[in-house]
């Protein structure tokens, strides 16, 4: 597949996943070049932007374990509303997958 993605902060097109960083904006996943990412973390726009990455490590088994606890949560004698919210990390990582990721090339 052969997508543009284009990097929030440069607005270059981002070719390959191995340069790819994707993180939360606000309320929103945005992608970037890994290096640009790097430049918005020490600049003023940190303020919006998240310090840990998506679609990285921590992201992922974040978003793995909480897939577990919230299968944890829901047999439990929990609330529902914290099911939901255990499931917006997995969320935010299939989300960050299906829109980004899937569409580069691995290299
Ligand atoms: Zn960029």
């Amino acid at each position: 597949m052969d997508s543009l993605i284009l990097c929030s902060h440069c607005g270059r097109r981002i070719r390959r996943a191995d340069d790819l960083v994707t993180t939360l904006v606000l309320f929103g996943i945005s992608p970037f070049h890994s290096a640009c990412y790097s430049k918005v973390l020490r600049g003023w726009e940190t303020l919006w932007v998240s310090n840990e990455p998506v679609n990285g490590v921590a992201g992922t088994l974040v978003a793995g374990l909480s897939l577990l606890l919230s299968l944890v949560v829901l047999v439990g004698p929990f609330s529902f509303f914290l099911f939901l919210l255990l499931l917006v990390p997995p969320a935010m990582r299939l989300y960050s997958w299906l829109a980004f990721e899937r569409h580069l090339q691995e290299d």
